[in-house]
């Protein structure tokens, strides 16, 4: 049994389908990379997959249990989390104390700001092998604020990995970072692909085929295509598609 099965999912935002019925699936540990021109609905079949936009029609499983109507917060609790909304960061307090509190919020305590957190081993210590993860241990004292770009995304990361997911939902990680910071994200990813089953939309071409188990196409909403690295570079379909900008592709 598939990790994730998309069966018949469709959104219409009025008459207009932005979604429109598609079907995949996603392996455990599997990297699953969705591609597709500007407006092809990527953004919005993330935000059904997370729980955010209720689809029109279809159905959304995660090993084999429907979590179609699930709202956000037990969506994440089943396994599906989406980086950036499922983590609220602290910006005055340091790196370590915000995964810290991440991983209290995952062992469903609220957080308890009069207690003197890093005090506790029991979550100091997951907090550090997470930051370890991701690549922050340096900068465990620093201060969330004054972090750059990069390290910020990757101390999202780092909390989300805190709920224990089983499938990670990414939507353009590596937006408007550096390349030296979006290498270090494939590098991160790279990393975390077969523990946590992940969905990638990137416009990152060299990170989505140096990354992608499988990529899927879409186009105005529809599965166009699905395969491996090789398999969708060599497809006259996704070729034709991606026409405008096909030397940034290849
Ligand atoms: P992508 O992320 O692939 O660029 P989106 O999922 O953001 O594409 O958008 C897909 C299409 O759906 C676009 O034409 C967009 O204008 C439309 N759309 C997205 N969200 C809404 C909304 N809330 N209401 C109406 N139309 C929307
Ligand atoms: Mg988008």
């Amino acid at each position: 049994m598939s990790l994730l099965s998309v069966k018949g999912l469709v959104k219409r935002f009025g008459g207009f389908l932005a979604t429109d019925h598609l079907d995949f699936e996603v392996e455990p540990g599997e990297l699953h990379a969705i591609i597709g021109p500007n407006g092809a609905g990527k953004t919005t079949l993330i935000n059904q997959l997370s729980g955010e936009l209720q689809p029109s029609e279809g159905r959304i499983l995660l090993n084999g249990r429907d979590v179609t109507r699930l709202p956000v917060n037990k969506r994440a609790l089943s396994g599906i989390a989406r980086s950036y909304q499922i983590t609220s960061v602290f910006m005055e307090f340091t790196v370590l104390q915000n995964v810290v509190m991440a991983v209290q919020a995952a062992e469903g305590h609220s957080f308890m700001f009069w207690q003197p957190v890093l005090s506790d081993a029991r979550l100091v210590e997951p907090a550090r092998e997470l930051l370890a993860t991701v690549g922050l241990e340096q900068q465990a004292n620093i201060c969330v604020g004054i972090l750059a770009h990069g390290a910020r995304r990757q101390l999202e990361i780092a909390m989300t990995l805190a709920m224990r997911p089983k499938l990670l939902l990414l939507d353009e990680p590596m937006a408007g970072m550096s390349r030296h910071e979006s290498l270090a994200v494939v590098e991160l990813l790279q990393k975390l692909k077969g523990r946590y089953a992940i969905v990638l939309v990137e416009h990152d071409m060299d990170a989505i085929f140096a990354l992608a188990d499988r990529i899927s196409v879409l186009v105005y909403g529809k599965r166009i295509a699905c395969g491996t690295a090789e398999e969708i570079r060599s497809n006259a379909d996704v070729r034709t598609a991606y026409l405008g900008d096909q030397e940034e592709m290849i």
